[in-house]
Formats: C-alpha cells, structure tokens, sequence
C-alpha cells in the first residue's frame, strides 16, 4: 500500500524535548485524539521560526513528512496560541499541568476524539481572553480538567454517594477507594482524607460546571489547592504516572 509521504494534521503541542545540537522531538496530540512525535529540524537555533509556531499549548496546523523512524515537520502554521504573547508564569505552570495529563491519556494508535477539544478548550479558558485568571482558579481549572478527562478515560469519580455503601452523608475522599465515602467506611479505607461540605460541593460542581463557569467561579485559594491535590492524587492512583507538572503546579 503506497502511504503518502506526508501528510496534515491540526495538532496541539504537548512536549518538547531536545534531540541533537538543533533539533527538537515534538509530542502532539491529534484532532482524532492520537499522540504523534516528530521532529523539529532547526528548532532549537536561535530565531527559529519553527519553534516560535510550535510552543507548548498551542493550536498548530502541521505538514507532516514520514520519516523511516520518526516523522518530521515539514511546515508549520500557527492557529491558536493559547496563553498570548506574554504569559504570566503562573498560567505557563498550570498550561504546562494540563498538557501533562493529555500526554499521560493519549497513545500513538488509540483514536479519542474527546481528548483534543476538552484539552484545548481547558488551555483556552486558562489563557482567559479576558484578563488573567488568579492562582485560585488556575488550580480550580485544572483539578476540573483532571476529573472531567480520567472519567471520559474510565476512571469516573462517584462524588454522588460513598463509594463503599451507597450512604448520602459523604465526609471523606480516597482516590483508591473511587471518590467519596462516608465516616464508618472511611475508617477501613487507608488515607481517605476528611471533606467538609463545601469541598464536597466542590466536587461535584467540577465534574457538572463547564470550564467557564469554573473561571467565573467564586471560590477561594486554600479550597482550589486542595481540589488541585485531590485530582492529582486521582491521576497518580488511576493513571500510575509521574506526572511532574502537576506536582510542580502543587509545589510538591
Ligand atoms: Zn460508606
């Protein structure tokens, strides 16, 4: 079967990392959900135009040539850059998290068509066309993403009732246990960590509310840090992944 030697894909960059003196492999998220890697010739000279196309959470339409070990850029157009020309570094840091799970949640021959556009919508939001979004909900949007991707994934908190025994009155989290449990169950389950009410409202408005709602959210930063710290307990648990952008985002 005669493959075309290149071909075009609507891509979100993931990663980057170095390859050679002046090279840099590209890890990209396809539209149909499949992670790409392909080579940036030139990209780390200084002034490369590749490079000021294909940062980090930006929207970028690539022309791809085939290559016998790794496939290289040929042509790139920039179609969204997400955080703008100047980003503060707290939105580059929580960008930088968000990425860092899609990375984590697509492969090079599984077709999703739902991780492109919720991660592209979570960077859009975060980036905030109007004015920066403060640290508290840089966190909140993330923790948000976090829970709405691993339950499209299969992992699907159960914020509605414990867990463990179906009880209403939910006072704990456990990310191996699968969400919410209640007082007597919580005392069989190891490092279930108490909630209070607020927080398990919380919960549940992250997996019902869209990401701009979130952004117009009214919650406070000590609540959004511990919503963050839950969604990374629930992607390390279920993902088994370091996932060290997210746990700088955290500060561990
Ligand atoms: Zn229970």
């Amino acid at each position: 079967m005669a493959a075309g030697r290149t071909y075009r894909e609507r891509v979100l960059v993931l990663d980057k990392t170095k390859l050679r003196e002046t090279d840099l492999i590209y890890t990209l998220l396809a539209r149909d959900g499949r992670q790409i890697r392909a080579v940036g010739k030139g990209a780390r000279k200084p002034g490369s135009r590749l490079a000021a196309r294909c940062e980090v959470g930006c929207t970028v339409d690539m022309l791809i040539a085939r290559g016998r070990s790794l496939d290289v850029v040929a042509e790139a157009t920039l179609v969204c850059a997400p955080f703008g020309a100047a980003p503060e570094l707290d939105v580059l840091s929580a960008g930088a998290a968000i990425v860092d799970v899609a990375r984590a949640c697509c492969f090079e021959d599984a077709e999703d068509p739902f991780v492109f556009p919720i991660t592209e919508r979570a960077l859009a939001v975060l980036g905030g066309s109007d004015g920066a979004l403060d640290g508290a909900h840089l966190d909140l949007l993330v923790a948000a993403y976090v829970f709405k991707l691993l339950a499209h994934l299969g992992y699907y908190p159960d914020f509605s009732a414990c867990v463990l025994c179906g009880d209403a009155d939910v006072s704990y989290f456990s990310a191996t246990a699968g969400g919410l449990v209640c007082a007597s169950c919580a005392s069989s389950v190891a490092g279930a960590e108490e909630v209070d009410a607020t927080l398990v409202g919380w919960f549940r408005a992250l997996m019902s509310l869209r990401f701009d709602d979130l952004a117009g959210a009214n919650i406070d930063a000590p609540t959004a840090a511990l919503l963050l710290a839950f969604s990374h307990a629930w992607a390390a648990t279920h993902l088994d992944v370091r996932l060290r952008a997210l746990e700088f985002l955290l500060g561990v």
